[in-house]
C-alpha cells in the first residue's frame, strides 16, 4: 500500500512518517515545499495523478499559537482552505480511495459543553482568536463528508487536542504555549532571570497530546475497516476526536515546565495578552472504544521535547 504524507516536514507529518516507518510501511511518498507547493492546484493534481497513492494523509497546514492566529488571520484561513481543497480534490481526481484529514479541537464552539463530543460541531459561535483557522478546518471535514457522499470515497477526519513534541515550532511569539514556554523558561534559567512572564490569566485549561501518540492514532484510524469505522461515525459527523482525556491549567503547565528546565524564579501572568477559550477538553471516547489509547504521560513527553529542543540548539537549528 502506497501512502502520500502531505506536510511531512512539520511536527505532525514527521511523527506520522516515523510511525509508518516503525510499523514497517516502506512505500511512503513525500515532497518538500520546494518540490511541490500545496497551494498550487495544477501542481498538486499533477503530482497525485503521477504517483496515484492508495492513501493520502493530509498533515500539511499553516499552524500557530494564539498570537500568530490573531496577527495573520487572512493567511490562516486562505492557506488552510487552499491546501485542504487542493489535496482533497486532487486525491479524488487521482482515484485515491482513502484519505485522513487532520484538524484541531478549535473547530468546536467556544462555549461547547466539556468534554467536547464530535456532535458539538457547528452548534454555536467559534472562539474569535482562531476562528479563521477553525473555519478552514471545518471546511476540511465537510469536504471529506461531501466527497464520501457524492463519490463514495473513504475520507476520514481526525481532530486532535493541543499537540506538542519533537519538531514543534519554538518561535517566541508565534508558537503554541507549550514550546513557547519551554523556550522562555529555558532562556530565563540560562540567564538567571528572577521571573518569567506567561500570557493571559493562567487559568485557561488545555489538553496536550504528544505527537507520537497522535501519529499512532492516525495509523490506527487508517487501519480500521470501513464498516466498523462508519458505525462509530454517523454520516454527518464523520470526524473523530483524539486526546488524552485530561486537561491542565496554563499556570500549572508553566510550573511543570519551570521544574523540568530548572527555573526557580517567579511566574508572572500578563493579563494584557489574550486567554483564548477557557477550556477545550475533548471527549475521545469514540476512538478509545475502538481500541486506541495514549501512551505518553505529559511530564515524560515534556522532558523528551525539552531534550529534543536542547539538541536542536546545540546543533544550531533553533
Ligand atoms: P490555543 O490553545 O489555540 O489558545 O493556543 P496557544 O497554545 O497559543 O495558547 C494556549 C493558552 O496559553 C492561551 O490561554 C495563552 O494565552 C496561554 N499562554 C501563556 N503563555 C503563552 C505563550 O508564551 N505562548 C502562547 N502561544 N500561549 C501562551
Amino acid at each position: 500500500m502506497c501512502i502520500y504524507v502531505a506536510g511531512h516536514t512539520g511536527m505532525v507529518g514527521s511523527a506520522i512518517l516515523r510511525a509508518l516507518k516503525h510499523a514497517g510501511t516502506d512505500d511512503v511518498i513525500t515532497a518538500t515545499r520546494q518540490e511541490l507547493d500545496l497551494t498550487d492546484q495544477p501542481a498538486v493534481r499533477a503530482f497525485l495523478r503521477r504517483h496515484r497513492p492508495d492513501t493520502v494523509i493530509l498533515a500539511a497546514a499553516r499552524v500557530g499559537g494564539i498570537m500568530a492566529n490573531e496577527s495573520f488571520p487572512a493567511s490562516f484561513i486562505r492557506d488552510n482552505l487552499t491546501i485542504t481543497t487542493n489535496v482533497i480534490d486532487a486525491a479524488h481526481q487521482a482515484g485515491v480511495q482513502h484519505l485522513l484529514n487532520l484538524g484541531s479541537s478549535c473547530i468546536y464552539p467556544r462555549d461547547a459543553s466539556q468534554p467536547i463530543m464530535e456532535e458539538a460541531l457547528l452548534t454555536g459561535p467559534l472562539e474569535p482568536s482562531n476562528a479563521p483557522y477553525a473555519v478552514a478546518k471545518i471546511a476540511g471535514i465537510t469536504l471529506c463528508e461531501s466527497y464520501n457522499r457524492q463519490y463514495g470515497t473513504d475520507y476520514r477526519s481526525l481532530m486532535p487536542c493541543n499537540l506538542y513534541g519533537p519538531g514543534d515550532n519554538f518561535h517566541p511569539d508565534n508558537s503554541h504555549v507549550l514550546p513557547g514556554l519551554i523556550r522562555r523558561f529555558h532562556e530565563a534559567a540560562q540567564a538567571g532571570f528572577d521571573y518569567v512572564v506567561i500570557w493571559g490569566s493562567g487559568t485557561p485549561r488545555r489538553e496536550f497530546l504528544h505527537v507520537d501518540d497522535l501519529a499512532e492514532a492516525a495509523r490506527f484510524v487508517l487501519d480500521f475497516d470501513k464498516v466498523s469505522f462508519t458505525a462509530q461515525t454517523p454520516p454527518m459527523c464523520s470526524h473523530i476526536n483524539v486526546g488524552t482525556g485530561h486537561d491542565i491549567s496554563i499556570i500549572n503547565l508553566a510550573h511543570i515546565i519551570a521544574d523540568i528546565v530548572g527555573f526557580r524564579g517567579r511566574i508572572v501572568c500578563d493579563r494584557t495578552k489574550p486567554d483564548g477559550t477557557d477550556r477545550k477538553l475533548l471527549d475521545s471516547s469514540r476512538l478509545t472504544r475502538l481500541g486506541w489509547s495514549p501512551k505518553i504521560a505529559l511530564r515524560d513527553g515534556i522532558v523528551a521535547t525539552y531534550d529534543w529542543y536542547r539538541t536542536e540548539i546545540e546543533n544550531g537549528a533553533t
